[in-house]
């Protein structure tokens, strides 16, 4: 007469795990973009009188002279100067 007793021991022994705290610390990078917009007067080549004034934004704003054409850096206004013999 031998009694067998199964026991059967269920391991299901939850250790809790303690979270390990590392001493990671998050490096917050920031890039301080620093928007310089500058205004900048396209004022072109100082042409003295020769200056015309932009038909589109008026009198008071003159346009760029460039080598064969001027333009205006307000509107975007290009005319061709035409050289007159
Ligand atoms: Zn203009």
């Amino acid at each position: 007469m031998a009694r067998e007793k199964h026991e059967e021991k269920k391991a299901g022994v939850k250790e809790k795990k303690k979270p390990k705290k590392t001493g990671k610390r998050e490096k917050s990078e920031k890039k301080h973009k620093s928007n310089r917009w500058k205004l900048y007067v396209v004022s072109g080549e100082k042409a003295g009188k020769k200056n015309k004034s932009c038909p589109k934004c008026g009198f008071g704003v003159f346009l760029a002279q460039h080598k064969d054409r001027i333009s205006c850096g307000t509107c975007g206004y290009t005319e061709s100067e035409i050289k007159k013999v």
